[in-house]
């Protein structure tokens, strides 16, 4: 007998567990909105044209090579990342701050922020939103932290639950770290105004919480890279310290080349040196140096004028979709007459609408419609377009009346 007889099937991860569903639907009229990947009006992937060109300048470069990187990846990729998120006249940036490693994607970088705090932060507690992205508990227990939780979301008014979400972390033990979504929350859409940031803010510099960032949908929330950045910049620009996990798998629409950025910011230049050399002890024994070709892509683009401006429309464009299609779902549910008050469809923000639907109505529309959305209710606004939009109306109709 085989030495792993013992081993016990695994279930499906609840959100990739989507896609192996509706891999498995014969019907022409399945439709896919689990997973948060961008889809174009023709319901298909989409490679950015501003990607096409670096990748064809990439190739057309003589000196192009494929040796190793160094541990914490490519040294501009890095900068420019750090630059990006935090805003070219930075304070941070300025005075040398920020020790910023390429990593894989925005879970690699949670992951190895988080092993990095595990190892050198005398707190262990993480405290994350209620509810988030899945796989966020799993990565921070894995890396050896212990994963809380703080109230963030409520479903009477399907939106943020700020009293919860105060009363939580003024409990929180002194010194604990705090998992925050820069923008486009995950999976309820709902984000803080600037005002309660700047009380969030207020809030965890005066009871020395540690914030943690998580942006993965930096440009595709509004559009626009700079305002997406907003939470994250209101506090860097206190000279307090944090960390910040960076993803380019939506807004560039590199998912497959797992291409990020830890950054964590310090207090001197000093501290973010030393902070560095033990990221390179968390990396090397773990994947030992990040892949070459998607921080090539992001370099290049975000080093020309050119590129990057091509970025921005493309991505804007991408964002503008997205809206588009909350306005004609809820349009089309308003026409229908479907009971309820759909309003929450418009208001949240970035790739996913939190529709309120249970586990039992999202079974139906998945047995009936042929439609793929995780059992909370989301669905990834991505992967609708106007041909399957009326399907999906139907199905929340039906479900709910
Ligand atoms: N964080 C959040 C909130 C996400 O929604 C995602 C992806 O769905 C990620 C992190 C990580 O994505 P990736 O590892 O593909 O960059």
């Amino acid at each position: 007998g085989s030495v792993f007889a013992n081993v016990v099937q695994a279930p499906e991860d609840p959100i990739l567990g989507v896609t192996v569903a509706y891999n498995k639907d014969l019907s022409p009229l399945k439709v896919n909105l689990g997973v948060g990947a961008y889809r174009t009006e023709e319901g298909k992937p989409l490679v950015l044209n501003v990607v096409k060109n670096a990748e064809q300048s990439l190739i057309n470069d003589p000196s192009r090579f494929k040796e190793y990187l160094p541990i914490t990846g490519l040294a501009e990729f890095n900068k420019l990342s750090a630059k990006l998120i935090f805003g070219a006249d930075s304070p941070a940036i300025q005075e040398n701050r920020v020790a910023t490693v390429q990593c894989l994607s925005g879970t690699g970088s949670l992951r190895v922020g988080g092993e990095f705090l595990a190892k050198h932060y005398h707190e262990r507690s993480i405290y994350i939103p209620v509810p988030t992205w899945g796989n966020h508990p799993k990565v921070f227990m894995m890396a050896g932290l212990k994963p809380m939780s703080y109230r963030y979301y409520d479903p009477s008014t399907r939106g943020l639950d700020f009293q919860g979400l105060v009363e939580d972390l003024s409990a929180a033990p002194e010194g604990s770290i705090v998992l925050l979504h820069a923008c486009a929350h995950n999976p309820t859409g709902v984000d803080p105004t600037p005002e309660q940031w700047e009380q969030i803010r207020q809030l965890l510099r005066a009871r020395s919480l540690l914030p943690f960032f998580d942006s993965a949908y930096q440009g595709f929330a509004s559009g626009s890279l700079d305002k997406d950045a907003h939470s994250v910049r209101l506090f860097v620009a206190d000279g307090g310290e944090l960390l910040m996990a960076q993803s380019y798998a939506k807004n560039m629409g590199l998912y497959g080349e797992r291409v990020g950025a830890l950054s964590i910011v310090c207090k001197s230049a000093d501290v973010a040196g030393k902070v560095e050399s033990q990221l390179k002890l968390v990396i090397r024994p773990m994947y030992s140096n990040p892949p070459l070709h998607g921080a090539s892509i992001v370099a290049t683009i975000l080093r020309s004028p050119e590129l990057y401006h091509e970025w921005t429309v493309e991505l804007k464009a991408m964002a503008d979709r997205i809206i588009s299609m909350r306005q004609e779902l809820f349009n089309a549910l308003q026409a229908k007459g479907t009971p309820g008050d759909w309003s929450h469809i418009i208001k949240q923000i970035g790739m996913f609408t939190f529709t309120g639907l249970n586990k039992e109505q999202v079974a139906f529309m998945t047995r009936e419609y042929h439609i793929y959305m995780t059992s909370d209710g989301r669905i990834s606004m991505a992967g609708l377009n106007s041909k399957n939009l009326p399907q999906l109306a139907d199905a929340i109709h039906a479900a709910v009346t």
